[in-house]
């Protein structure tokens, strides 16, 4: 046991360790690589998010170049309707001079009577933004043109939105800006540039912030779950615009990922278990080979031994004359005749075995009654068993014609019942039953001996295995016996079973095939 203990330790160590350590490794590693991928996948809908702002900005940045080129021209008015009427959701355009005794406003709108009410209003909002307007202007001076929000009464900003800029003419700088309806801004004007960008890939849609009304989405049904990054829309601050994957969500295309890939780790490890497995429990059969074989030389030179002293022991009294009388004279010759035979007997086994197990021994089956072959062999046997102590029964159920070598057969059985004997040391009785299953015929062999334990019964059948536990010990043998009838059951066909427990007896039982 201690050297297959070192083989299990030696195998953990050499393999197990460094795949469970490789397997723990990559899975984190794993979960670290989903990480990077949906960071990079993060930034991606990011640039697609900033483009889209810059798109709005693009737009708005094209009404205030041509609004500061109709300032400067004669036909503002009709040029600015024409303006307003191209891009509908632009609803009014209004220029206040900075130095009010420099100029006078000026207004475009295409709905006179709702803009014209709201007059004084944009005026008095535009003179409330000093600050915000001395940036603009201050930007304006260093080239730069930008454009600002311009903030609404409450009763307007929930359908208006007022953006300012600076402009220049021959009269001197103006606060100019733009009223504009802002849903429909991104229905109309952002709305093929969204669709064009989601090419059923993503999903994209517009939000109202404070109530979460959703404004504009690039597909049909509202599917806002799958949103997973939103910003606000740079011109528009009341409005977000959110993106998403379409279809299978990021998430869950990692997550299938991962799954797979753990999956396959997993199934690398089992593999690698079963073959550590596989590796360790065939070592460890050489192992138990190796030591069966230590012992069976250990037993065969005992078994030799008794004997070999016996002979020399009767040989020797014989010789020096010292026998008084013939009657034990005789009886000394039949002791050395039985030695001799015990040696023989030993012997045979043993070269047969080896000639079996080299595959030297070529069987004849032929058609045999085994009824009839185990009659013949008790017959022999009757004075043996009786001379042990031993009673017997045997069954016929059915006439079983069998396809077996006799001489095989023969073997096996004297084996089995060789076994019977030296493993029931008090209850010494023996049944024999003979009969057929339909496809073999069957012989069961069954003692009421010690019995074999369940761990040993997986053994009894390997070559030189002997159980080695209390006084079982003491039973002479080889562990060559139900090897060598093993392999003359499976050269022809046939099968062997155990059923036995331990202090009970046991029933061995072969099996052959039925001659048709
Ligand atoms: P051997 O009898 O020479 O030891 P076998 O190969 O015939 O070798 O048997 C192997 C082992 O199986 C034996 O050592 C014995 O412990 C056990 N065994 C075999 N037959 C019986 C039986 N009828 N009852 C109990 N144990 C048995």
């Amino acid at each position: 046991m201690n050297a297959t203990r070192r083989i299990a330790l030696i195998l953990t160590a050499v393999f197990l360790i460094p795949v469970l350590f490789f397997s723990a490794y990559e899975i984190s590693s794993l979960s670290r690589d989903e990480k990077m991928i949906e960071s990079i996948y993060q930034k991606q809908l990011e640039a697609i998010l900033f483009s889209i702002n810059q798109y709005s900005d693009d737009l708005i940045g094209n009404w205030v170049a041509r609004t500061e080129n109709l300032l400067m021209s004669e036909n503002l008015q009709a040029g600015g309707r024409e303006l307003m009427m191209v891009n509908t959701p632009l609803k009014l355009i209004f220029s206040y001079p900075l130095q009010s005794e420099s100029g006078r406003s000026k207004f475009i709108y295409l709905d006179t009577a709702f803009f014209l009410s709201h007059e004084p209003e944009f005026a008095a909002r535009v003179a409330a933004q000093q600050e915000e307007i001395a940036r603009l202007v201050k930007y304006k001076k260093s080239g730069f043109q930008k454009t600002a929000v311009l903030p609404l009464s409450d009763s307007l900003r929930t359908a208006y939105l007022g953006l300012m800029f600076v402009t220049e003419d021959e009269t001197g700088q103006s606060i100019t800006g733009f009223i504009l309806d802002p849903e429909a801004f991104v229905e109309d004007l952002m709305g093929p540039r969204l669709q064009q960008i989601s090419e059923n890939q993503f999903l994209l849609s517009v939000t109202h912030k404070s109530d979460q009304r959703q404004i504009y989405s690039t597909q049909l049904r509202d599917s806002t779950s799958s949103i997973i990054l939103q910003k606000d829309l740079w011109l528009i601050p009341d409005y977000s615009i959110g993106i998403g994957p379409l279809g299978t969500s990021l998430s869950k295309i990692v997550r299938e990922r991962t799954t797979t890939n753990l999956i396959l780790l997993l199934g690398m490890a089992v593999v690698l278990l079963v073959a550590v497995f596989l590796a360790f429990r065939s070592v460890r059969q050489e192992v138990q080979l190796a030591q069966n074989k230590a012992e069976f030389v250990s037993n065969v030179s005992h078994e030799i031994r008794t004997p070999l002293a016996l002979i020399s022991m009767f040989a020797e009294t014989l010789e020096m004359g010292r026998v008084p009388t013939e009657e034990k004279k005789k009886e000394y010759y039949s002791i050395l005749h039985k030695e001799t035979q015990r040696l023989t007997a030993i012997v045979n086994k043993i070269l047969n075995f080896s000639q079996t197990e080299a595959g030297k021994k070529t069987l004849h089956p032929e058609r045999l009654n085994l009824t009839k072959e185990v009659h013949e062999i008790l017959y022999t046997y009757d004075f043996h068993l009786k001379n042990k102590g031993f009673t017997y029964e045997f069954q016929a159920r059915e006439e079983a014609w069998v396809m077996a070598d006799q001489a095989a057969l023969t073997e096996v059985i004297i084996n089995l019942i060789d076994n019977a004997i030296k493993y029931s040391p008090e209850n010494r009785r023996i049944e024999l039953t003979t009969g057929t299953d339909g496809k073999k015929g069957y012989l069961a062999v069954r003692d009421f001996g010690v019995g074999i334990s369940r761990a040993d019964q997986k053994h009894i059948f390997d070559k030189f295995y002997r159980v080695s536990t209390g006084n079982l010990a003491k039973a002479s043998g080889t562990g060559l016996g139900l090897s060598l009838v093993k392999q003359l059951l499976e050269q022809q066909n046939g099968q062997i079973s155990v059923y036995s427990d331990v202090g009970k007896g046991s029933t061995f039982t072969i099996y052959l095939p039925l001659a048709t």
